[in-house]
């Protein structure tokens, strides 16, 4: 519990210069300078601050270890004039030092409860580390894989990344954030539509109409507040020609005021300063102004507000009371974390030690992986493979540890279980053979021997493939999504030899797939799947596990057709696939317009049999909400689970409806032969949309409702919405 009046009486102790140092976060290179006196002057010369700022600061950001934290804190604490504790964040992305698959893999589980728990065990560890508050999650919403922050999000579906945003702020945060000492304060980001980027281009121009921010973009960053997120990062981008960072339309007419969050606001990465560059502030002091005025609270990486503010005040052009709420924002959260009483809080050397990389971790990361991963294609049933079958294992990532992806800067490469590692370990006999075959980027002719020696020795070949962990993640934008070129030669030579080919994949975004997809015969998407990887996708290729994980972002047929979602909407002139001469309607003339895969695709060793649509009532109104039954039947002859998925569309609305909306799921479970009977209900709320004067509401007439195992190929019926 924040005790408010206590931090009311403590602003009112504080200088101008104590208080604009709170709203401070020091940064890398982090820790310089600690070890000695506990002060952090590492930062000091890139921020241009003194030593007595420092003293002053209200944050850290990076990481040190809990013994060196507690170090930092009690030493601060001893400088700081009034005791007020410093914050330490950092980036928990995907786990801390026991690393979980990448989020967008995450969500191709949609396992919202494993979600959450991936999140409690990255805080825990994190926690007894010394972080206080993590950079997570990210919860934009994607739907151009150039963009290489892809891998950071669930995925293109506003509702099932609110779901995600809610699993993971509980798996962070807990119930109880005073108290439990093992969790971490979470800060939702990127402040907002960061995902939009022009051309998929990091840090580029994102413009869109205010109805589709609301109805697409905002509802996750929402969902995690209403969670009780405790924090908000902005975005780098413009939104509406104004960047997020000095937007107060985004951050103090609907963050604050609209949606009454109180919690504190920090910038992203030197995002402030960047205010010039972009081009609406002509200096720091302009920058400083227009980040206050909007709304951010604290300033990362950059030091506009501690050089400009004072001035800013002593003119009357800030008033002082904007920085009295940002400053009681940031020591409330102190509060809540309880760090007036226990400054300290989790860091623990002992803890530390026993919980941080644990087998219990461990273990819960490899099922989240096996999870995580999805089965694209897979002819004659090639997998689950036969141990009896001689296999050689080929490719860049056959014996690669970089599988923990972009956001795993807190894990150890070292650690990771490597693909390579698991197979020798589960099947050393069937393993004959192991070959780089190809760099990531480039093949040698020395490489190619030693592939095709290797794959002449086998019955199958399993190619390990997949982008370099820097091909996508923060600045890790593509243009060209495709595997690089020398992969796909070894597929095309290593094809010549008429055997069977099972394609791996490890990369951070929906690739174009030409020239794998339609040369091998099985493919196993397993993305970044973090540090117990290679030992979960063993599982998999064995049948240990059969394969339950489905896309949250659709993989395109070509680049060309970026963005390609599901939830699209029609047009005038819709293209019937059937028609294969059409001109002049909505297509294009070399591709199809469908992407190859598309959102909550995922095969299984078994098959699951969807019976009839049976719905409680052709009418539904506000207070007959409609209940849609189906019956789901395994049968095939293993046990599996599958995801079965509820999408409605709106006939005719105020303005254009997606095709298809995600409203519910169920993952199910179901040994072979079993059935089981799923059933959803549908309410008024899930009818209801931003309409053209913004109204959030949903309109009496005629709906489809379709379910399946993923959006396309489905079952449907339709029912009518009275009022
Ligand atoms: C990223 C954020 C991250 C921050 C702090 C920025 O460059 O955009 O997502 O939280 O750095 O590391």
């Amino acid at each position: 519990m924040v005790n408010r009046q206590r931090m009311v009486d403590l602003l009112q102790q504080m200088t101008l210069e104590e208080k604009i140092a709170q709203l401070l976060q020091l940064a890398a290179p982090f820790y310089d300078g600690a070890d000695s006196d506990g002060v952090i002057t590492g930062p000091m010369k890139e921020l241009g601050i003194t030593e007595e700022t420092v003293r002053q600061a209200g944050s850290a950001l990076g990481l040190a270890g809990a013994e060196k934290i507690k170090h930092i804190q009690q030493m601060h604490l001893k400088n700081n004039r009034l005791g007020i504790p410093l914050l330490f964040m950092a980036d928990i992305i995907h786990g801390f030092k026991t690393i979980f698959p990448i989020p967008l893999a995450i969500g191709c589980s949609w396992d919202l409860e494993l979600a959450e728990k991936s999140a409690e065990v990255a805080a825990k560890e994190a926690a007894v580390s010394g972080v206080h508050v993590t950079f997570a999650p990210m919860v934009d919403l994607v739907r151009d894989p150039r963009w290489g922050r892809v891998m950071e999000s669930t995925g293109e579906d506003p509702y099932l990344n609110s779901m995600f945003a809610r699993a993971f702020v509980r798996g962070f945060q807990g119930d109880d954030l005073t108290n439990d000492r093992h969790r971490v304060a979470a800060c939702v980001k990127h402040f907002a539509a960061y995902g939009l980027a022009e051309g998929g281009r990091d840090y580029n121009t994102v413009d869109l109409s205010e109805r589709q921010l609301r109805e697409y973009y905002l509802p996750a960053y929402k969902a995690a507040l209403d969670e009780g997120c405790e924090m908000v990062m902005t975005s780098f981008n413009t939104v509406d020609g104004i960047p997020a960072t000095a937007n107060s339309k985004l951050m103090r007419d609907l963050l604050r005021d609209e949606w009454g969050f109180d919690g504190v606001l920090i910038s992203d990465w030197a995002a402030i300063k960047e205010l010039i560059p972009h081009g609406v502030a002509a200096n720091e002091e302009e920058a400083a102004y227009k980040a206050i005025q909007a709304g951010v609270d604290i300033e990362m990486m950059t030091s506009t507000y501690v050089h400009h503010m004072p001035e800013l005040i002593a003119s009357g052009k800030v008033d002082e009371a904007l920085i009295d709420e940002a400053v009681l924002r940031v020591l409330q959260l102190k509060d809540k974390l309880g760090l007036f009483d226990n400054p300290l809080r989790g860091a623990d050397p002992e803890a530390e030690r026993e919980v941080v990389f644990c087998e219990e971790h461990r273990n819960i990361s490899r099922e989240m992986a096996a999870k995580s991963c999805v089965l694209l294609k897979n002819e004659e049933g090639l997998l689950p493979l036969q141990p009896s079958s001689r296999i050689a294992l080929i490719g860049p990532f056959a014996k690669s540890s970089d599988i923990l992806g972009n956001w795993s800067w807190t894990g150890v490469k070292d650690d990771a279980v490597r693909l390579d590692q698991a197979l020798l370990a589960k099947v050393p006999d069937s393993l004959v053979a192991i070959a780089e075959g190809s760099g990531i980027e480039m093949m040698t002719e020395e490489h190619y021997s030693e592939a095709l020696s290797a794959a002449e020795q086998a019955d199958v070949i399993v190619l390990a493939l997949g982008e370099h962990s820097d091909m996508s993640g923060e600045g890790g934008c593509r243009a060209d999504i495709k595997l690089p070129q020398a992969q796909l030669e070894l597929i095309a030579r290593l094809k010549q030899l008429h055997k069977p080919i099972v394609a791996v994949l490890f990369n951070g975004r929906p690739l174009d797939l030409h020239g794998v997809y339609d040369q091998v015969d099985a493919v196993l998407e397993a993305w970044y799947p973090g540090s117990e990887g290679g030992a979960a996708i063993a599982d998999i290729l064995y049948g240990d596990v059969n394969p339950s994980g489905r896309l949250t972002m659709s993989f395109p047929y070509s680049v060309g057709q970026v963005p390609v979602y599901y939830n699209h909407f029609n047009t005038g002139r819709p293209h019937d696939p059937k028609d294969v001469d059409a001109r002049y309607v909505s297509r294009y003339l070399d591709v199809p317009n469908a992407p190859l895969l598309p959102f909550g695709y995922g095969l299984s060793y078994t098959t699951f049999v969807y019976g009839e649509l049976v719905l409680s009532d052709e009418i539904m109104t506000v207070d007959r909400p409609l209940r849609v039954e189906v019956t789901v039947t395994n049968t095939g002859e293993l046990a599996g689970e599958e995801v079965v998925q509820l999408y409605v569309r709106d006939i005719s609305g105020d303005v254009v409806r997606p095709l298809k909306e995600l409203k519910d799921f169920a993952k199910v479970s179901l040994e072979p032969g079993e059935s089981r009977k799923v059933t959803f209900t549908i309410m008024e709320e899930q009818l209801r949309y931003h309409h053209a004067d913004l109204q959030f509401t949903s309109d009496p007439g005629e709906f489809v409702v379709f379910v399946g195992s993923n959006s396309r190929d489905v079952i449907e019926c339709r029912f009518h919405f009275v009022r």
